[in-house]
């Protein structure tokens, strides 16, 4: 039965991202149904829908009957076991050769579970990580599927059209197999948790040793969005200093509690970098940073018990503060992608997932948290060299790097020296002279391991594993 004029996606959960991908969806022409746990939320979408293709439906068994043959179905609820009890409940009322497709943010050993489950009754499901929040769900998201190629072919005149479309195409790709698309999802995260603290660190500097008000400080950033920082995020922050708190009159920013919140995505990256021995510090740094924010009651103590310099504004060096930032920031993020790309291409050959690093890169360029004029040139080098051993490697960002790289130790000493937190920056600074440094003190290491646990260690003048009666 192919069931002719029947919706052809259809949507379980209408919370912000599922309601606005529906509507998305309706918008390029693509009629759908949809389906809520509760009813509430259809009946509210359904307000919003009024006039349009949008098939509201109450139960699994009818989303399942007004849907075109073979079904398209996105899942968009709460991650882990909200997804499993949706599949058991949709499944009874599919077909063999039906495509399900989760779209939350999942751990990708759990999508390839289900993956595996469902391919041995008939279903194709795909993993596909969908960022951009409800604006860019609504108006186009950066999308990742990951899944077979057949799935993503039959996905791809929907997936095509919602997306966020850049100059050179829709902000979507066949990620590669399995749950590579989850996973490329995950690490755009932790990418975006580094972008993030990376402005945060930035701004306290600026604020506490440049002495910039909330005015200058979105000056700033106005200022670098129209440069080599142009971002969603440096825009947004901008937005962010300007913005005025209706009950004070003064700056919101200023009445935030500084304790940020997380939900996981973070961690889970740090957890894999360090699972397959790909170094990601200053990813790993930030959800720190996120830690220790949150630890708020202790740090009101600390700040009475523990003594240290206090920022000073320096407001006589303020443009070099300033400029030095500048520089700071594009390199700290530059290595910070450089790792996070890192993780993707030993994930990639640890599980054969093939992951185009330039096509990653492109589809980043629009729709998600993290766009930003720069992924274009990172998209460039990995198109000069699809196999390059590091991002950093690259003529271009290596040149840019050492151009900038006396501002940004400035940057890190200013605020050592002024008793500022920036871990991040630090942890990007660090990777990149660990990176260019031919011999690390990690000879020691190996000595001490062999010295208290006979581990053995290799040397310099001949090859083998040996182990040394140390005089103790
Ligand atoms: P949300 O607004 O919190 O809505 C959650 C949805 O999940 C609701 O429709 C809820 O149904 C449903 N749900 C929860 N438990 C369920 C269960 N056991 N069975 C069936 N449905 C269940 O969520 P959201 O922000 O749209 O996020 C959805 C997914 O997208 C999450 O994985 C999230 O991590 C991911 N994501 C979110 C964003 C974002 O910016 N918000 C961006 C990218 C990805 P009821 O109404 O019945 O409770």
């Amino acid at each position: 039965m192919s069931n002719a004029g029947g919706a052809e996606l259809g949507v379980i959960g209408l919370g912000v991202m599922g309601a606005n991908l529906a509507l998305n969806v309706e918008e390029k022409g693509f009629p759908v149904a949809v389906f809520n746990r509760s009813r509430d939320k259809t009946d509210e979408l359904m307000v919003e829908a009024k006039g349009k293709k949008v098939i509201p439906t109450y139960s699994y068994q009818e989303l399942a009957e007004r849907l075109a043959r073979p079904r398209q179905v996105l899942i968009m609820v709460k991650a882990g076991a909200p997804v499993d009890q949706t599949i058991e409940h949709l499944v009874p009322y599919l077909s063999p050769g039906d495509i399900i497709i989760d779209g939350g943010n999942e751990f990708y050993t759990n999508t390839e579970r289900r993956a595996a489950e469902l391919a041995k009754k008939g279903f194709e499901f795909v993993g596909m990580g969908v960022s951009g929040g409800e604006e860019g769900a609504r108006h186009g998201p950066s999308l990742m599927p990951g899944g077979t190629a057949a799935a993503y072919e039959r996905l791809r005149p929907i997936v095509s059209k919602i997306a966020a479309q850049v100059s050179d195409g829709p902000c979507v790709t066949h990620i590669g197999p399995g749950g590579s698309g989850h996973y490329v999802k995950m690490v755009h995260n932790g990418i975006e948790y580094g972008d993030m603290q990376l402005i945060a660190e930035i701004y306290d500097l600026l604020r506490n040793v440049g002495g910039l008000s909330n005015e200058q400080l979105a000056e700033t950033f106005h200022e670098w969005n129209r440069g080599e920082l142009e971002s969603f995020l440096i825009e947004v922050t901008e937005a962010v200093f300007r913005e005025k708190d209706p009950e004070t009159g003064g700056h919101l920013l200023d009445q935030i509690v500084d304790t940020a919140q997380m939900k996981g995505t973070g961690s889970w990256t740090v957890k894999e970098g360090a699972e397959l021995g790909s170094p990601i510090p200053t990813i790993a740094s930030s959800v720190d940073a996120r830690l220790m924010s949150a630890m708020r009651p202790l740090r009101l103590e600390g700040a009475k018990r523990l003594s240290g310099p206090k920022p000073t504004p320096n407001k006589a060096e303020q443009a070099q503060i300033i400029a030095d930032a500048r520089a700071a920031l594009y390199a700290a993020k530059t290595c910070s992608y450089a790792q996070g790309l890192g993780l993707l291409a030993r994930a990639s050959a640890e599980r054969s997932w093939d992951l185009n690093l330039g096509e990653i890169a492109r589809i980043w360029k629009g729709g998600c948290i993290i766009r930003a004029a720069f992924l274009g040139r990172i998209q460039a080098a990995y198109g000069r060299d699809r196999g390059l051993a590091n991002l950093l490697f690259d003529g271009d960002f290596a040149r840019e790097l050492a151009e900038r790289q006396d501002g940004w130790r400035r940057t890190v000493g200013r605020a050592i020296q002024s008793g500022i937190p920036v871990a991040t920056l630090t942890a990007s600074l660090s990777y990149y002279d660990a990176l260019r440094r031919e011999r690390l003190p990690a000879n020691l290491t190996q000595a001490q391991r062999d010295f208290f646990g006979a581990h053995t260690f290799e040397r310099l003048d001949r090859p083998g594993h040996f182990h040394h009666e140390w005089n103790q």
